[in-house]
Protein backbone atom coordinates (compact mmCIF):
# COMPACT_ATOMS: atom_id res chain seq x y z
CA UNK A 1 0.00 0.00 0.00
CA UNK A 2 1.32 3.81 -0.95
CA UNK A 3 0.57 6.96 -0.40
CA UNK A 4 -1.17 9.03 -3.14
CA UNK A 5 -2.40 11.93 -1.56
CA UNK A 6 -2.71 14.48 1.37
CA UNK A 7 -5.46 16.45 1.36
CA UNK A 8 -6.69 19.00 3.61
CA UNK A 9 -10.13 20.87 5.01
CA UNK A 10 -11.14 23.40 7.28
CA UNK A 11 -14.71 23.53 9.06
CA UNK A 12 -15.37 26.52 11.38
CA UNK A 13 -16.75 24.85 14.70
CA UNK A 14 -16.13 27.33 17.63
CA UNK A 15 -12.57 26.78 16.64
CA UNK A 16 -11.23 25.66 13.08
CA UNK A 17 -11.50 22.40 13.00
CA UNK A 18 -8.58 20.63 10.95
CA UNK A 19 -8.92 17.66 9.18
CA UNK A 20 -5.86 15.61 7.19
CA UNK A 21 -7.13 12.94 4.42
CA UNK A 22 -4.48 10.52 3.67
CA UNK A 23 -5.01 9.24 0.36
CA UNK A 24 -3.74 5.79 -0.75
CA UNK A 25 -3.24 3.36 -4.07
CA UNK A 26 -5.74 0.79 -2.17
CA UNK A 27 -8.92 2.95 -2.54
CA UNK A 28 -8.55 3.55 1.65
CA UNK A 29 -8.10 6.85 3.06
CA UNK A 30 -7.54 8.08 6.51
CA UNK A 31 -8.85 10.94 8.54
CA UNK A 32 -7.09 12.74 10.62
CA UNK A 33 -7.76 15.93 13.11
CA UNK A 34 -5.33 18.58 14.03
CA UNK A 35 -5.55 21.26 16.54
CA UNK A 36 -6.20 24.51 14.76
CA UNK A 37 -2.92 27.18 14.32
CA UNK A 38 -1.83 29.81 12.33
CA UNK A 39 -0.65 28.16 8.94
CA UNK A 40 -1.55 25.05 9.75
CA UNK A 41 -3.32 23.52 6.41
CA UNK A 42 0.45 25.68 4.78
CA UNK A 43 2.54 23.09 6.81
CA UNK A 44 0.65 20.29 6.52
CA UNK A 45 0.93 20.67 2.58
CA UNK A 46 4.42 21.39 2.97
CA UNK A 47 4.55 17.76 5.03
CA UNK A 48 3.21 15.51 1.86
CA UNK A 49 6.02 14.81 -0.55
CA UNK A 50 7.51 13.34 2.86
CA UNK A 51 4.66 10.88 2.93
CA UNK A 52 3.91 10.07 -1.04
CA UNK A 53 4.86 6.93 -2.04
CA UNK A 54 5.46 5.64 1.48
CA UNK A 55 3.10 2.20 2.84
CA UNK A 56 1.44 4.26 5.69
CA UNK A 57 1.08 1.47 7.71
CA UNK A 58 4.54 2.24 8.91
CA UNK A 59 3.08 4.80 11.52
CA UNK A 60 6.34 4.67 13.73
CA UNK A 61 8.95 5.21 10.86
CA UNK A 62 6.82 7.94 9.30
CA UNK A 63 6.45 9.38 12.42
CA UNK A 64 10.41 9.21 12.56
CA UNK A 65 10.82 10.90 9.41
CA UNK A 66 8.12 13.60 10.16
CA UNK A 67 9.99 14.25 12.84
CA UNK A 68 13.46 14.33 11.65
CA UNK A 69 12.38 16.50 8.55
CA UNK A 70 10.63 19.32 10.40
CA UNK A 71 13.60 18.73 13.33
CA UNK A 72 15.34 22.02 12.47
CA UNK A 73 11.79 23.92 11.25
CA UNK A 74 10.26 23.00 14.58
CA UNK A 75 13.19 21.63 16.37
CA UNK A 76 11.76 20.20 19.85
CA UNK A 77 7.75 21.32 19.90
CA UNK A 78 5.39 23.64 18.08
CA UNK A 79 2.74 23.97 15.99
CA UNK A 80 4.44 21.36 12.92
CA UNK A 81 3.25 18.57 15.87
CA UNK A 82 -0.62 20.01 15.57
CA UNK A 83 0.34 19.17 12.13
CA UNK A 84 1.87 15.65 12.69
CA UNK A 85 -0.72 14.57 15.02
CA UNK A 86 -3.34 14.77 12.54
CA UNK A 87 -1.12 13.03 9.93
CA UNK A 88 -0.32 10.38 12.59
CA UNK A 89 -4.33 9.95 13.72
CA UNK A 90 -4.83 9.59 9.91
CA UNK A 91 -2.40 6.66 10.03
CA UNK A 92 -3.96 4.49 12.17
CA UNK A 93 -7.27 5.10 10.80
CA UNK A 94 -5.39 3.60 7.60
CA UNK A 95 -4.00 0.54 9.45
CA UNK A 96 -7.08 -0.16 11.25
CA UNK A 97 -9.50 0.08 7.41
CA UNK A 98 -6.31 -2.40 5.96
CA UNK A 99 -6.30 -5.09 8.96
CA UNK A 100 -10.18 -4.72 9.61
CA UNK A 101 -10.06 -3.96 13.28
CA UNK A 102 -10.78 -0.35 15.14
CA UNK A 103 -8.05 1.56 16.36
CA UNK A 104 -8.46 1.01 20.35
CA UNK A 105 -7.51 -2.52 19.05
CA UNK A 106 -4.00 -1.59 17.77
CA UNK A 107 -3.51 0.29 20.55
CA UNK A 108 -3.29 -2.98 22.52
CA UNK A 109 -7.09 -3.47 23.28
CA UNK A 110 -9.43 -1.42 25.20
CA UNK A 111 -10.07 -1.38 28.92
CA UNK A 112 -13.34 -0.03 29.21
CA UNK A 113 -16.72 -0.62 26.24
CA UNK A 114 -17.10 3.07 27.21
CA UNK A 115 -15.40 6.92 28.06
CA UNK A 116 -16.77 9.79 30.38
CA UNK A 117 -17.31 12.61 29.08
CA UNK A 118 -16.72 16.05 31.00
CA UNK A 119 -18.42 19.38 29.06
CA UNK A 120 -16.62 22.20 28.91
CA UNK A 121 -19.17 24.76 30.60
CA UNK A 122 -16.97 27.73 29.72
CA UNK A 123 -18.02 30.87 31.95
CA UNK A 124 -21.23 29.72 32.13
CA UNK A 125 -22.52 31.26 29.10
CA UNK A 126 -21.89 29.69 25.50
CA UNK A 127 -18.56 30.03 24.24
CA UNK A 128 -18.08 31.98 21.11
CA UNK A 129 -16.39 30.90 17.68
CA UNK A 130 -12.36 31.69 18.08
CA UNK A 131 -10.04 32.07 15.10
CA UNK A 132 -6.43 30.29 15.03
CA UNK A 133 -5.28 33.50 17.09
CA UNK A 134 -8.06 33.13 19.56
CA UNK A 135 -9.94 36.36 17.98
CA UNK A 136 -13.44 35.67 18.91
CA UNK A 137 -15.47 35.53 14.81
CA UNK A 138 -18.86 35.67 13.52
CA UNK A 139 -19.84 31.91 13.46
CA UNK A 140 -22.20 31.51 10.19
CA UNK A 141 -24.34 29.12 12.76
CA UNK A 142 -24.27 31.69 15.53
CA UNK A 143 -27.80 33.29 15.22
CA UNK A 144 -26.25 36.75 17.30
CA UNK A 145 -23.43 37.09 14.49
CA UNK A 146 -24.88 40.24 13.50
CA UNK A 147 -23.84 41.81 16.00
CA UNK A 148 -20.69 40.18 17.11
CA UNK A 149 -17.72 42.74 17.89
CA UNK A 150 -14.58 40.87 17.79
CA UNK A 151 -12.62 40.56 21.06
CA UNK A 152 -9.29 39.06 21.83
CA UNK A 153 -9.01 35.89 23.94
CA UNK A 154 -6.29 37.18 26.63
CA UNK A 155 -7.28 40.63 25.97
CA UNK A 156 -8.87 43.57 28.59
CA UNK A 157 -12.01 42.18 29.82
CA UNK A 158 -12.54 44.95 32.17
CA UNK A 159 -15.63 46.50 29.94
CA UNK A 160 -17.28 43.33 29.57
CA UNK A 161 -20.26 42.44 31.39
CA UNK A 162 -19.20 40.08 35.01
CA UNK A 163 -19.78 36.66 34.63
CA UNK A 164 -22.80 35.61 37.21
CA UNK A 165 -23.22 32.84 40.00
CA UNK A 166 -26.71 32.44 38.32
CA UNK A 167 -25.12 31.59 34.87
CA UNK A 168 -23.37 28.91 36.20
CA UNK A 169 -25.98 27.34 38.22
CA UNK A 170 -27.92 26.79 35.42
CA UNK A 171 -25.46 25.98 33.20
CA UNK A 172 -24.41 23.23 35.63
CA UNK A 173 -28.01 22.08 35.72
CA UNK A 174 -28.66 22.20 32.20
CA UNK A 175 -24.79 19.58 31.61
CA UNK A 176 -25.76 17.66 34.63
CA UNK A 177 -29.68 17.08 32.88
CA UNK A 178 -27.77 15.88 29.93
CA UNK A 179 -26.18 13.26 32.31
CA UNK A 180 -22.95 14.64 32.23
CA UNK A 181 -21.01 13.19 35.43
CA UNK A 182 -18.06 15.93 35.39
CA UNK A 183 -18.35 19.81 34.50
CA UNK A 184 -15.30 22.33 34.45
CA UNK A 185 -15.87 26.11 34.36
CA UNK A 186 -13.72 28.88 33.81
CA UNK A 187 -11.91 30.89 36.45
CA UNK A 188 -10.62 33.89 34.26
CA UNK A 189 -13.88 35.08 33.47
CA UNK A 190 -15.10 38.82 33.49
CA UNK A 191 -15.44 40.16 37.11
CA UNK A 192 -12.72 38.32 38.61
CA UNK A 193 -9.79 40.19 36.79
CA UNK A 194 -7.29 42.12 38.96
CA UNK A 195 -6.45 45.45 38.36
CA UNK A 196 -4.00 45.51 35.44
CA UNK A 197 -4.60 43.55 32.58
CA UNK A 198 -0.94 42.44 32.45
CA UNK A 199 0.62 41.89 35.34
CA UNK A 200 -1.00 38.56 36.50
CA UNK A 201 -1.86 39.80 40.14
CA UNK A 202 -5.73 38.95 41.48
CA UNK A 203 -7.67 40.92 43.71
CA UNK A 204 -9.55 39.66 47.00
CA UNK A 205 -12.71 40.93 45.21
CA UNK A 206 -12.04 39.03 42.16
CA UNK A 207 -10.96 35.87 44.52
CA UNK A 208 -14.58 36.58 46.04
CA UNK A 209 -16.13 36.62 42.71
CA UNK A 210 -14.59 33.23 41.53
CA UNK A 211 -15.51 31.73 45.11
CA UNK A 212 -19.54 32.67 44.30
CA UNK A 213 -19.17 31.80 41.07
CA UNK A 214 -17.85 27.74 41.64
CA UNK A 215 -20.18 27.85 44.84
CA UNK A 216 -23.50 28.05 43.00
CA UNK A 217 -22.26 25.42 41.01
CA UNK A 218 -21.70 23.45 43.89
CA UNK A 219 -24.87 24.11 45.70
CA UNK A 220 -26.48 22.87 42.60
CA UNK A 221 -24.75 19.93 41.61
CA UNK A 222 -22.03 19.15 43.85
CA UNK A 223 -23.31 16.46 45.27
CA UNK A 224 -23.35 13.64 42.60
CA UNK A 225 -20.79 15.57 39.88
CA UNK A 226 -17.30 16.03 39.93
CA UNK A 227 -15.97 19.76 39.15
CA UNK A 228 -12.71 21.30 37.69
CA UNK A 229 -11.95 24.58 37.04
CA UNK A 230 -9.73 26.20 34.50
CA UNK A 231 -6.98 29.26 34.82
CA UNK A 232 -5.49 28.91 31.62
CA UNK A 233 -2.15 29.90 32.66
CA UNK A 234 -3.07 33.41 33.62
CA UNK A 235 -2.36 34.02 37.50
CA UNK A 236 1.05 34.47 39.70
CA UNK A 237 2.15 31.00 41.91
CA UNK A 238 1.20 33.36 45.12
CA UNK A 239 -2.27 34.43 44.01
CA UNK A 240 -3.71 31.24 42.32
CA UNK A 241 -2.52 29.52 45.54
CA UNK A 242 -5.16 32.05 47.73
CA UNK A 243 -7.37 30.47 44.92
CA UNK A 244 -7.00 26.99 45.13
CA UNK A 245 -7.15 27.32 48.96
CA UNK A 246 -10.52 29.33 48.98
CA UNK A 247 -12.01 26.24 46.35
CA UNK A 248 -10.57 23.71 48.77
CA UNK A 249 -14.22 23.30 50.12
CA UNK A 250 -15.67 22.06 46.67
CA UNK A 251 -13.42 19.11 46.19
CA UNK A 252 -12.13 19.72 43.06
CA UNK A 253 -11.45 16.93 40.62
CA UNK A 254 -8.65 19.52 39.61
CA UNK A 255 -7.64 22.94 39.03
CA UNK A 256 -6.30 23.49 35.56
CA UNK A 257 -3.16 25.39 34.12
CA UNK A 258 -2.89 27.55 37.63
CA UNK A 259 0.42 29.37 35.88
CA UNK A 260 2.45 29.25 32.43
CA UNK A 261 2.47 25.63 30.79
CA UNK A 262 6.04 24.31 31.34
CA UNK A 263 7.59 26.12 34.60
CA UNK A 264 7.90 23.36 36.87
CA UNK A 265 9.29 25.17 39.54
CA UNK A 266 6.08 27.22 39.99
CA UNK A 267 3.42 24.35 39.41
CA UNK A 268 5.32 22.78 42.17
CA UNK A 269 4.97 25.85 44.00
CA UNK A 270 1.30 25.72 43.60
CA UNK A 271 0.23 21.64 44.16
CA UNK A 272 2.67 21.65 47.43
CA UNK A 273 0.74 24.44 49.06
CA UNK A 274 -2.89 23.08 48.58
CA UNK A 275 -4.88 20.61 48.59
CA UNK A 276 -6.67 20.75 44.87
CA UNK A 277 -5.68 18.12 42.10
CA UNK A 278 -3.37 20.35 39.67
CA UNK A 279 -3.87 19.73 36.48
CA UNK A 280 -1.89 20.65 33.00
CA UNK A 281 -0.40 19.68 29.54
CA UNK A 282 -2.82 21.05 26.85
CA UNK A 283 0.46 23.15 25.85
CA UNK A 284 2.71 20.51 25.99
CA UNK A 285 4.37 18.65 23.26
CA UNK A 286 5.72 15.13 22.82
CA UNK A 287 6.71 12.98 25.73
CA UNK A 288 9.96 15.44 26.16
CA UNK A 289 7.47 17.87 26.83
CA UNK A 290 5.89 16.11 29.93
CA UNK A 291 9.00 13.62 31.23
CA UNK A 292 9.99 15.28 33.59
CA UNK A 293 7.00 17.45 35.23
CA UNK A 294 5.48 14.09 35.59
CA UNK A 295 8.90 12.79 37.09
CA UNK A 296 8.99 15.51 39.18
CA UNK A 297 5.36 15.09 40.63
CA UNK A 298 4.75 19.15 39.69
CA UNK A 299 0.93 18.12 38.60
CA UNK A 300 -1.45 15.17 39.80
CA UNK A 301 -3.62 14.79 36.13
CA UNK A 302 -1.95 15.22 33.19
CA UNK A 303 -3.83 16.67 30.23
CA UNK A 304 -2.09 16.28 26.55
CA UNK A 305 -4.03 17.37 23.89
CA UNK A 306 -3.96 14.31 21.21
CA UNK A 307 -4.70 16.17 18.21
CA UNK A 308 -1.31 18.51 19.13
CA UNK A 309 1.02 16.48 20.81
CA UNK A 310 2.17 14.52 18.67
CA UNK A 311 -0.67 11.70 18.03
CA UNK A 312 -1.98 8.65 19.92
CA UNK A 313 1.55 6.92 20.02
CA UNK A 314 3.13 9.39 21.90
CA UNK A 315 0.02 10.22 23.93
CA UNK A 316 0.04 6.32 24.80
CA UNK A 317 4.12 6.60 25.99
CA UNK A 318 2.43 9.88 28.30
CA UNK A 319 0.11 8.03 29.65
CA UNK A 320 2.54 4.88 30.85
CA UNK A 321 4.90 7.08 31.72
CA UNK A 322 1.92 9.03 34.11
CA UNK A 323 0.53 5.39 34.87
CA UNK A 324 4.20 4.69 36.74
CA UNK A 325 3.64 7.86 38.72
CA UNK A 326 0.46 6.99 39.52
CA UNK A 327 -1.53 10.09 37.61
CA UNK A 328 -4.32 9.90 35.88
CA UNK A 329 -5.01 11.34 32.04
CA UNK A 330 -7.93 13.98 31.53
CA UNK A 331 -7.34 15.03 27.54
CA UNK A 332 -7.83 18.18 26.88
CA UNK A 333 -10.19 18.35 23.53
CA UNK A 334 -11.45 20.92 21.43
CA UNK A 335 -12.04 18.65 18.21
CA UNK A 336 -15.37 18.21 15.99
CA UNK A 337 -16.13 14.09 16.21
CA UNK A 338 -13.03 12.95 14.31
CA UNK A 339 -10.48 14.40 16.83
CA UNK A 340 -12.77 13.59 19.63
CA UNK A 341 -13.08 9.67 18.79
CA UNK A 342 -9.55 9.23 17.63
CA UNK A 343 -9.25 10.51 21.41
CA UNK A 344 -11.46 8.48 22.83
CA UNK A 345 -10.22 5.30 20.98
CA UNK A 346 -6.68 6.50 23.27
CA UNK A 347 -9.21 6.48 26.76
CA UNK A 348 -10.37 3.62 26.11
CA UNK A 349 -6.98 1.96 25.77
CA UNK A 350 -5.01 3.24 28.50
CA UNK A 351 -5.71 2.27 32.47
CA UNK A 352 -5.56 5.82 33.95
CA UNK A 353 -7.94 7.38 32.35
CA UNK A 354 -10.07 9.76 33.61
CA UNK A 355 -12.28 12.24 31.68
CA UNK A 356 -12.53 13.39 28.14
CA UNK A 357 -12.98 16.91 27.40
CA UNK A 358 -16.19 17.91 25.10
CA UNK A 359 -16.03 21.58 23.99
CA UNK A 360 -18.25 22.19 21.44
CA UNK A 361 -22.00 21.86 22.98
CA UNK A 362 -23.19 25.23 21.63
CA UNK A 363 -22.14 24.38 18.41
CA UNK A 364 -25.47 22.99 16.50
CA UNK A 365 -23.93 21.05 13.55
CA UNK A 366 -21.44 18.95 16.17
CA UNK A 367 -22.90 15.27 15.52
CA UNK A 368 -23.74 15.97 11.93
CA UNK A 369 -20.00 15.86 10.95
CA UNK A 370 -19.57 12.44 10.93
CA UNK A 371 -21.22 9.09 9.47
CA UNK A 372 -21.80 5.65 10.85
CA UNK A 373 -22.39 6.28 14.82
CA UNK A 374 -25.64 6.44 16.51
CA UNK A 375 -26.39 9.51 17.29
CA UNK A 376 -25.78 11.88 19.75
CA UNK A 377 -22.29 10.67 19.86
CA UNK A 378 -22.62 11.60 23.65
CA UNK A 379 -25.15 9.62 25.15
CA UNK A 380 -25.96 10.20 29.14
CA UNK A 381 -22.19 11.78 29.70
CA UNK A 382 -20.40 8.93 27.99
CA UNK A 383 -18.77 7.86 24.42
CA UNK A 384 -19.06 4.30 23.33
CA UNK A 385 -16.35 2.82 21.73
CA UNK A 386 -16.63 2.67 17.70
CA UNK A 387 -16.28 -1.29 16.87
CA UNK A 388 -15.89 -0.54 13.15
CA UNK A 389 -12.68 -0.61 10.93
CA UNK A 390 -9.86 2.40 12.21
CA UNK A 391 -11.54 5.75 12.84
CA UNK A 392 -15.34 4.02 12.90
CA UNK A 393 -16.65 6.89 11.03
CA UNK A 394 -16.70 8.52 8.45
CA UNK A 395 -16.89 12.69 7.66
CA UNK A 396 -20.19 13.86 6.18
CA UNK A 397 -18.49 15.93 3.75
CA UNK A 398 -22.09 17.58 2.98
CA UNK A 399 -22.15 18.89 5.67
CA UNK A 400 -18.50 19.78 6.49
CA UNK A 401 -18.81 21.67 3.31
CA UNK A 402 -21.69 23.58 4.22
CA UNK A 403 -19.75 24.98 7.00
CA UNK A 404 -16.26 24.94 5.41
CA UNK A 405 -13.72 27.87 6.64
CA UNK A 406 -13.92 29.73 3.38
CA UNK A 407 -10.08 30.57 1.21
CA UNK A 408 -9.02 27.39 2.60
CA UNK A 409 -9.33 24.03 -0.13
CA UNK A 410 -11.57 21.25 0.54
CA UNK A 411 -9.79 18.17 -0.05
CA UNK A 412 -8.67 19.78 -3.12
MG1 LIG B 1 -7.68 24.27 29.66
Amino acid sequence: MKVTRLKTAVVEGNFDWTFVRIETDERITGLGECFFAPGLTSILRSLEPLLLGEDPRDIHRLFRKLRLATSGAGSVAGIVYNAISGIEAALWDILGQALGVPIYRLLGGKFRDKVRIYADCHGGESLESLDEILRSRAASWDSSADTHKAKDYFGDASDQKASAPEDYRRQALKKRALGFTTLKFDLDVPGTEGADPHNRVLTNGGIDHMVELIGAVYDAVGKDTDLAVDCHWRYNASDVIKVARELEQFRLLWLEDPVRPGNIAALKEVKARVRVPIATGENLFLFEGFEEIIAQHALSVVTPDLQKVGGLAVAQTIASFADMHTMPIAPHNISSPVGTLASAHFCAAIPNFLALEFHASDVPFWNDLVDGFPKPIIQNGFITIPDGPGLGVTLNEEVARRYARKGEPFFE
